[in-house]
């Protein structure tokens, strides 16, 4: 089968090649025109990475010749759900998780730290109870005494596990609460409204044992070293106003979880060279009132006035389509500009299929002077947003696999960041939340961006200008900036040389 694709394939190209030379001058010319401005295509390559980008490259279109003519074998093309373990076994995802990727700067704090490790972790620690409803984990908690709750039955894990015959099954049931995956999302999941339910159900679930004090100290470093292990070596990520709490049931103010955040990244520093370090980006939800709002706005700017190399600013978030938008809160946002502060905004905006809905967040988020955009989904379809973003250089953070999980897009190849990629803007690539769907950090949506934002014929060069532009986006001081870049470029040349050599072993076998 593949030989006769690969014979028509052949045929085809023969047939291009008989066309007159003034027509294939003027097509050449135009196609030169395009492909000059696509993200990378400004860089040069070391004879290194010229190596490395024929083996990339190679199996890259062997992937796409054997999908041309039944595109449902082409991964990005199915939901990642039923592509996951496929793309794994592909040799241009394999050279990817091996890649130095910079930074992740679109992330969630409560759907980064991975279902295993909350199952095999924390749900062994003493004293973590689950509240189970027709076998169904609704909430989760660390209590000396459990509360009564009439939705739910409250029951310790650690003796539940005890009573079970076999615990592996115990462990799988308990993960089964936990993941979104499924095989047949489509059935599972039939619209927008049905997976956002069961996306927010998540943080309700594991929001118990991740606002536990200990618990919330452990699970900052098993990111970090999760995000590090990845290939990522720098990650700001948004995070609620949280008050965590002790087994005493006594919490501490959300000036303690910056603090132990800092603590936490300072302590990962020294247990890895290699690792630049990580901030956070205060996110309240579209759903609260004006008022609500304007109380974390003040919490935020104070934040960034007390700890300016840990918080970042503020953002808002939410399910966009169902929420209040961000003209509803102007004035509360345009406080700190009216008291003479500063708060840098980082905005959701436009991670929605409708226009000219709530998709005009796009319009308040530049008006508000956003510092980067986060999904922008929408951008291709405002003409003017995208004049503006270019003319101010606004960063957008693409969230490919989140998209399609929340039904925004299902053949990746139709994500409209390809749109913004083909013309060079400003665009990194993030996760947004990969616990929950059992994403890697960051590889497995680097493979989609690779495979299907970008064109075909997009090559190692658009690797590298996403890790690049990841680094260069971040809102790291200038000094963090360069020392980072120079870290990742020793990690760029090092995985160059490990990709090489491992090909050359195989050759030689
Ligand atoms: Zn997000």
């Amino acid at each position: 089968m593949h030989v006769l694709i690969s014979l028509i394939w052949l045929t085809l190209l023969t047939n291009i090649q008989s066309v007159p030379a003034w027509y294939k001058a003027q097509r050449d010319a135009i196609l030169s025109t395009e492909r000059r401005q696509s993200v990378g295509s400004t860089l040069k390559l070391t004879s290194d990475e010229e190596a490395v980008n024929k083996m990339i490259m190679a199996a890259k279109q062997g992937e796409i010749k054997s999908a041309i003519y039944d595109d449902s074998n082409y991964i990005p093309a199915v939901h990642f759900f039923q592509g996951r373990k496929r793309m794994e076994q592909s040799k241009v995802f394999k050279i990817i998780q091996q890649m130095p990727k910079g930074a992740a700067l679109h992330l969630h704090y409560g759907f980064i730290t991975s279902n295993a490790w909350l199952v095999k972790n924390v749900m062994y620690r003493p004293n973590c109870y689950m509240c189970v409803k027709e076998k169904v984990i609704t909430l989760t908690g660390f209590y000396l005494t459990p509360p009564v709750d009439k939705d739910c039955t409250w029951i310790e894990i650690s003796s539940e596990r005890a009573k079970s015959t076999d615990i592996e099954t115990f462990d799988q049931w308990l993960y089964n609460n936990l993941t979104l995956t499924v095989d047949n999302p489509e059935v599972v999941y039939p619209n927008i409204n049905v997976i956002w339910r069961r996306f927010l159900q998540y943080f309700q679930t594991v929001g118990g044992l991740i606002n536990h004090a200990p618990v919330l100290k452990d699970a900052f470093y098993e990111s970090l070293k999760e995000f590090h292990e990845d290939g990522v070596q720098y990650l700001e990520t948004r995070i609620g106003l949280m008050t965590p709490y002790e087994l005493n049931g006594t919490t501490h103010d959300y000036t303690w979880t910056v603090k132990t955040f800092r603590d936490v990244v300072n302590e990962f520093k020294q247990d890895h060279q290699g690792f630049s370090g990580a901030k956070l980006i205060i996110g309240g939800r579209k759903r609260y009132n004006g008022s609500a709002i304007l109380q974390e706005v003040k919490a935020a700017m104070s934040l960034v006035e007390q700890f300016p190399d840990v918080v970042l600013g503020y953002d808002l978030m939410d399910q966009e389509d169902v929420t209040h938008p961000l003209l509803y809160y102007v004035s509360e946002l345009l406080y700190p500009e009216a008291h003479k502060s500063n708060l840098p905004y980082f905005f959701h905006a436009g991670e929605t299929d409708w226009l000219h809905i709530h998709d005009n967040n796009l319009i308040d988020a530049i008006l508000l002077n956003t510092t980067r955009i986060g999904h922008g989904f929408a951008i291709p379809k405002h003409p003017e947003v995208m004049r503006l973003i270019k003319e101010r250089n606004i960063p957008i953070e693409v969230n490919p696999i989140s998209n399609q999980v929340l039904k925004l897009v299902s053949d990746m190849r139709n994500h409209p960041a390809a749109i913004l990629i083909s013309q060079d803007f400003p665009v990194c690539i993030s996760s947004d939340n990969p616990a929950p769907w059992e994403a890697l950090p960051l590889s497995h949506d680097f493979y989609m961006a690779f495979m299907a934002l970008a064109a075909s014929d997009d090559d190692l060069r658009f690797l590298k200008q996403i890790a690049l532009n990841s680094i260069n986006f971040s809102r790291m001081t200038n000094k963090e900036k360069a020392s980072a870049l120079q870290l990742w470029e020793t990690k760029w040349n090092v995985f160059i040389k490990r990709v090489l050599d491992s090909h050359n072993t195989f050759t030689e076998v």
